[in-house]
């Protein structure tokens, strides 16, 4: 918004200037869009290789506004995180995946697994184990079949994240490290944490057969992972090769375009309900 300056000079404010309004305007509407029923979850299916089975979902919140139209998360995620809002939000994500397992159980389709990402900021509260054991128990979601994710920047520089980690592995439920090497290169978290699976990151996987440091990388993580007996899956898997290189490497999970996209929960049971 313009204003007039005091010799009638035109100037701008700098919290209105036009990121600014888009910014405020987004998190305005961003804090009524669960009440609005604007928030909702895609599943992109995790599968083995091998036998092209399904043996899990990654939970994915989308945000579809009546006039900004379908918002990504790269644009909400953060934001919400700066406004505090992710606490809600991340509630209200973890319920609904959890919900969505025992809908398609009544629906005849097991999906063995669920995954959902959490933020650093719902570290900070203090509760998100008392949040997940409610949810847990809410929804009779048995908690070896529900996976966190979180980033090695949420383990490294999240105050109590290994508190909280080591409690939610107390409960029964299982953890991810999502992005794997895209962070802080230390690896001695590893051994301290009840970590079940390592997730290769995207941009490891995008160049491989031409990239010969980023399949020196992926080969490096698979191989990590057998060793501590984690289960390593790789994540945006695009082409027939990328599979082939992966199972040929000893890394038998995966998730990504080539297998398919995130999709509704119904189309769920559309392609994998027997
Ligand atoms: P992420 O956790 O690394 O999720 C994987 C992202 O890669 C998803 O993007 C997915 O749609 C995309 N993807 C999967 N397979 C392929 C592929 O083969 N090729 C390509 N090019 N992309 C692929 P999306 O859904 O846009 O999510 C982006 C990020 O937003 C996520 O990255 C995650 O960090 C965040 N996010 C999404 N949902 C949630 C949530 O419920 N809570 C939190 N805290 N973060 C979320
Ligand atoms: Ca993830
Ligand atoms: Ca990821
Ligand atoms: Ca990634």
């Amino acid at each position: 918004a313009k204003a007039r300056g005091r010799n009638g000079f035109s100037f701008y404010a700098p919290s209105m200037t036009g990121e600014g309004v888009e910014r405020l305007r987004l998190e305005t509407f961003l804090r009524r869009s669960i009440e609005k029923d604007e928030i909702f979850l895609n599943y992109q299916p995790q599968v083995e290789i091998d036998t092209g089975r399904l043996v899990g979902v990654e939970a994915l919140v989308r945000w579809n506004h009546p006039e900004l139209g379908l918002i990504p998360p790269i644009r909400f995620i953060p934001l919400a995180e700066d406004t505090g809002f992710i606490n809600q939000l991340g509630k209200w994500v973890l319920h609904e995946a959890c919900r969505q397992m025992v809908r398609w159980q009544d629906a005849g389709l097991h999906v063995p697994k669920i995954a959902v990402n959490l933020s650093a900021k719902q570290f900070e509260r203090g509760s998100i184990v008392n949040m997940v054991a409610d949810i847990l128990r809410d929804t009779g979601l048995e908690p070896q079949r529900l996976q966190l994710e979180v980033t090695e920047s949420v383990i490294m520089n999240t105050g109590d994240a290994m508190v909280f980690i080591n409690d939610l592995h107390s409960i029964g439920v299982a953890l991810a490290i999502d992005d794997f090497g895209t962070g802080y290169s230390s690896l001695a978290y590893l051994k301290q944490l009840p970590v079940q699976t390592l997730k290769i990151d995207r941009s490891f996987i995008k160049d491989i057969s031409t990239d010969v440091n980023d399949e020196a990388i992926a080969i490096a993580i698979i191989q990590l992972g057998k060793s501590m007996n984690l289960s390593v899956i790789a994540e945006g898997v695009e082409t027939e090769e990328q599979a082939a290189f992966l199972l040929r490497h000893g890394c038998n999970l995966a998730q990504g375009y080539f297998y398919s996209r995130p999709v509704a929960a119904d189309d769920m049971l559309v392609r994998w309900k027997k």
